[in-house]
């Protein structure tokens, strides 16, 4: 992202919608993938309550980062 990229998001920040994600890392197979950010997350959570997405066995995934973009509810893709 170069600087034009930022002045534009801030230039339509009202118009633009924050979607949070969530990074998992998995501890068993060390897959990192990417899923909705959910209330409660923080980063280097253990979430002993929800399954690997790639291999299915773990229930140890940790929340790697936490970022969120702004998304142009206008525009689709
Ligand atoms: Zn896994």
């Amino acid at each position: 992202m170069n600087l034009l990229d930022i002045g534009e998001i801030l230039d339509r920040k009202d118009r633009f919608v924050e979607r949070k994600h969530s990074v998992l890392k998995c501890n068993e197979c060390k897959a990192t993938y990417t899923r909705d950010f959910k209330v409660g997350d923080y980063t280097f959570k253990k979430l002993t309550d929800e399954e690997c997405n790639e291999c299915k066995k773990s229930k140890w995934l940790t929340i790697e980062e936490i970022y969120s973009e702004w998304k142009d509810p206008k525009k689709k893709k």
